[in-house]
């Protein structure tokens, strides 16, 4: 079983890590750093091993590798040792009109000529699902906004 937090609180960042256009940025995850992602983690597991200790798994259980029985240190300690990624990285540069918005509506850059963008990063929140197919739609819309801008 695999329990995983489709809607995090908690926020990465992206930042320049020099004035080198060409420098990789630093990126930092910050995964479980709001108190309530971790909260929420530790109901997943538990979830999962309440489901896979019932009777109706029984026939396709074994036995429970881990995490067990553990406290609530043991088992904060273990959501934090065994997270990994989903690889739904999004949000970094987004549509809105807050001072933290990176595009508009139209998928343009704030302060930018001529620059829009069209990914994952544009998301305001992350889909409840996957994400590859809203960034497919963001850009079949970006194609739609070019079209509309220049008549095509
Ligand atoms: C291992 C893995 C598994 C995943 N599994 C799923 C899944 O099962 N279902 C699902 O819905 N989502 C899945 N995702 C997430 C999904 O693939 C991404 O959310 C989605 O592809 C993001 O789209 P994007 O357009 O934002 O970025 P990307 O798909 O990363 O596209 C960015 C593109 O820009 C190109 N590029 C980068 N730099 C430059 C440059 N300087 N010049 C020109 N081109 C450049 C890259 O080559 C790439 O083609 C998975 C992701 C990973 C990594």
């Amino acid at each position: 079983m695999f329990a995983g937090l489709a809607l995090p609180k908690s926020r990465g960042r992206v930042r320049l890590r020099n004035a080198e256009p060409l420098a990789v940025p630093r990126i930092e995850a910050h995964m479980l750093s709001h108190p309530d992602d971790v909260k929420t983690a530790i109901a997943c597991v538990d979830l999962c091993r309440a489901l896979g200790n019932t009777r109706a798994f029984a026939p396709l259980v074994t036995c429970e590798s881990m995490p067990g029985d553990l406290d609530a240190t043991g088992m904060e300690r273990f959501v934090r040792d065994s997270a990994v990624t989903y690889w739904h990285q999004t949000c970094s540069a987004k549509m809105g009109r807050d001072t933290m918005s990176v595009v508009d509506s139209k998928l343009k850059v704030y302060g930018v000529d001529g620059l829009r963008i069209a990914d994952g990063s544009v998301m305001p929140r992350i889909t409840t699902g996957n994400t590859m197919a809203p960034c497919v739609i963001i850009g079949e819309k970006a194609a739609r906004a070019m079209r509309d801008q220049h008549g095509i």
